[in-house]
């Protein structure tokens, strides 16, 4: 019988190679050859023991691959951009299944499917039953009649589009401080906007290409890594801010004297650090927009002075993954950016070195790890 080597989180801190059958497809389903997974900080989160998950878990949702086969009615049953598939389309498939439909949520603001609490997301899934196969860390992943596939662009490679996820991670943190028809009239991100990112490693610099190519006007990046700054400047950011070398006070009039003694029309934190929430508060302007994207995971509580908030008269959006067709815009983002986005993958590794791609990841010079299971 054929096997499919996939990389299993046994439970955190144990990651190994394990063999499966290789399944058949069902009806409504494909099987994917994975060509590029990104390794993300949340991988890191599970690996460390953060996040509570139902055991095993194979890993990776941030994937690009070949269609190896496809049953007859998955083109009617999955929901397909660039369609209809084939075998040997090169796609890559949002890792949060559809929304039910049916829950609170779902009836009430249907347009924010990712507050659904009964979908699932491969990658975090458990794989223990049978097809297993829920996780990119694998040769293959079982795509069921639910999910949402879309072929990839003429001319994009499997590797760029295997950075989908997180910059749809990242898009859909811009979009929230959108007004939409009145940027003009100064509410809401828009052409020539001053934004200030908190914070550039992957996900920051993704905001801060997807805030280029969105139109912002300066970009200030802030963070502690000379090596990301430099970096950010490659992806659109104008000013660049190491808080390591200014004190929490000289960089704040650092950045009021870039703006205009105001602050920064928005401000994206993007650092994952409870402090950068606060400062991020305290550097935006009055009747700006602050934006909270890093805190997939939760390192605490950080003090906010509430007087802040009603005196800034500020709007403040989380945001929390995206909604599935965002990976459309985020693919025709891809395939037309002209800034060196590929940069952001500082390594390469086969899936044999699944332990070493984790743990590099969120240290030193390291961006984006990708693992190559197909190869
Ligand atoms: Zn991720
Ligand atoms: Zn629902």
């Amino acid at each position: 019988m054929a096997t499919v080597q996939a990389a299993t989180m046994i439970q955190p801190g144990e990651i190994a190679l394990r063999e499966y059958p290789k399944p058949e497809v069902a009806d409504d389903a494909l099987l994917l050859k994975v060509s590029a997974v990104g390794v993300c900080g949340s991988d890191k989160h599970m690996f460390t023991g953060k996040m509570n998950l139902d055991w095993p878990v194979i890993p990776g949702h941030e994937f690009s691959g070949i269609v190896e086969s496809i049953g007859p009615r998955a083109n009617d049953s999955m929901k397909v951009v660039g369609g209809p598939l084939k075998e040997g389309d090169a796609v890559t498939v949002v890792p949060g299944t559809q929304a039910c439909g049916k829950c609170w949520y779902c009836i009430h603001v249907p347009h924010r499917p990712q507050l659904c609490p009964n979908r699932s997301v491969f990658g975090f899934r458990t794989s223990a039953e049978a097809p297993h196969l829920f996780g990119a860390f694998s040769e293959y992943v079982y795509v069921p009649g639910d999910a949402f596939v879309l072929k990839l662009p003429k001319g994009l490679s499997l590797e760029r589009a295997a950075m989908t996820e997180p910059l749809a991670v990242a898009q859909r943190a811009v979009s929230r401080a959108l007004a939409p028809g009145i940027p003009y009239a100064g509410e809401g991100f828009g052409a020539g906007s001053r934004c200030a990112v908190m914070g550039v490693g992957p996900i920051g610099l993704f905001v801060v290409a997807s805030l280029r190519n969105m139109g912002a006007g300066d970009i200030i990046a802030l963070d502690l890594s000379d090596a990301r700054l430099e970096f950010s400047e490659k992806l659109g950011a104008t000013r660049t801010v190491n808080l390591s070398k200014l004190s929490r006070e000289e960089r704040k009039e650092q950045v009021l004297s870039w703006t205009d003694g105001v602050g920064p029309d928005v401000v994206i934190e993007a650092a994952g650090v409870p402090s950068a929430f606060e400062e991020g508060l305290d550097l935006v302007r009055r009747g700006g927009k602050l934006v909270e994207v890093g805190h997939y995971g939760d390192p605490g509580g950080v003090e906010i002075r509430p007087h802040q908030i009603c005196n800034k008269d500020v709007d403040i959006f989380g945001s929390w993954a995206y909604p599935q067709v965002q990976f459309e815009t985020v693919l025709d983002m891809l395939s037309r950016t002209t800034l060196p986005i590929d940069d952001i993958i500082t390594h390469r590794m086969p899936l044999s070195q699944v332990q070493a791609g984790i743990e590099i990841t969120g240290t030193g010079d390291c961006l984006k790890v990708i693992l190559t299971p197909g190869e």
